[in-house]
């Protein structure tokens, strides 16, 4: 081919160059207390915290997460880091007083977005500048296996305004399969009806001519896991016997749960959402959607302060 200038490998030199970086990936779990937060944040990590006795003692007392605490874990697999941080987060819901229990989580989320914004201003600033955005928010739903709460309404509400929310089905262990799909059947509808919008959004019009198969590809993907959502998820920190092996599960009135297994729960379909299929798409729907406007109004309202 005369005057080809190879500049279709520049996405290839900068893809190898972001991988070579790795990445960051900041959760958040928020939801009623009990319902199963900081054991999914171990469920997460389990696998790199399997040397780790810590997380495995077994009579642990009560423990209650009483202020917002993030823990930060560098994972490497096939020579790709991800620095993981979760972020959980007290329950809220069973107070006496539920009004504006939700404000601390609104406010730590707007606090990155600040904090980011202030680097960003700097003159000087680090070329690269400590990224504590979330990503993302794993909503926990009580399984009920009615419907949602008003107060999921309002919280969901609130964060999908302001960042990336995947709602799941706690505890799901506690409902039998068509119980779960009745449920989520039912999430849906009530998301849909109060105009809630969930991540992934779907921003690829495959009408338009320069439509490519990946984003095709990518359109179908999204399509699945909105079908998917919320998943319907069981945590544990122990190990039980499936089939005479030692797996990360819990003993239920049916048997074993092997957490793992995509026929028993969706915590392994979460897991690759998370940190294959949309890490990326987490980390720049954030920055570019979410980050922008905050960003467009802080700076809008700065102007006019100084008019
Ligand atoms: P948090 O208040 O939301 O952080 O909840 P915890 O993680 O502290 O868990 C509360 C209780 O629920 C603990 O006794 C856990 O062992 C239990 N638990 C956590 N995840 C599950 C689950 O998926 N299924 C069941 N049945 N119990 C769970
Ligand atoms: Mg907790």
């Amino acid at each position: 081919l005369t005057g080809y200038v190879g500049f279709d490998t520049i996405t290839r030199q900068i893809e190898k160059k972001l991988v070579k970086r790795g990445f960051t990936l900041n959760l958040m779990v928020v939801g009623q207390s009990g319902l199963g937060k900081s054991t999914m944040v171990n469920t997460l990590f389990a696998a790199h915290l399997l040397d780790n006795k810590a997380t495995q003692k077994a009579s642990d007392p009560i423990r209650q997460t009483t202020e917002i605490n993030t823990i930060t874990h560098v994972i490497e697999e096939n020579g790709v880091r991800l620095r993981l941080s979760i972020t959980d987060t007290p329950g809220f819901g069973d107070q006496i007083n539920n009004e504006n229990c939700w404000e601390s989580i609104i406010k730590y989320i707007k606090d990155q977005y600040a904090t980011y914004l202030r680097k960003e201003l700097t003159p000087n600033r680090d070329r690269r500048i400590a990224d504590t955005r979330i990503h993302a928010v794993l909503y926990f739903i009580a399984p009920t296996g009615h419907s949602l709460k008003p107060i999921d309404i309002i919280v969901l509400k609130k964060l999908s305004d302001i960042c990336n929310v995947i709602p799941v089905i706690a505890k799901a262990d506690s409902l039998t399969l068509e119980e779960r799909a009745a449920f989520k059947k039912r999430i849906k509808e009530e998301l849909a009806f109060n105009n809630i919008v969930l991540f992934p959004y779907d921003d690829v019009d495959t009408d338009d001519y320069s439509v490519t198969e990946a984003d095709r590809a990518e359109k179908a993907l999204n399509q699945e896991m909105r079908d998917l959502i919320p998943f319907a998820v069981v945590g544990s920190e122990r190990n039980v016997v499936v089939d005479g092996k030692a797996v990360r599960g819990r003993k239920t009135r049916w048997g074993s749960i092997n957490i793992e297994d995509e026929t028993h729960c969706e915590f392994s379909q979460l897991r690759n959402f998370l940190t294959r299929t949309h890490l990326q798409d987490l980390i720049e729907t954030t920055g570019i959607v979410h980050y922008e406007t905050f960003r467009t109004k802080q700076l809008v309202a700065l102007k006019e302060s100084t008019m």
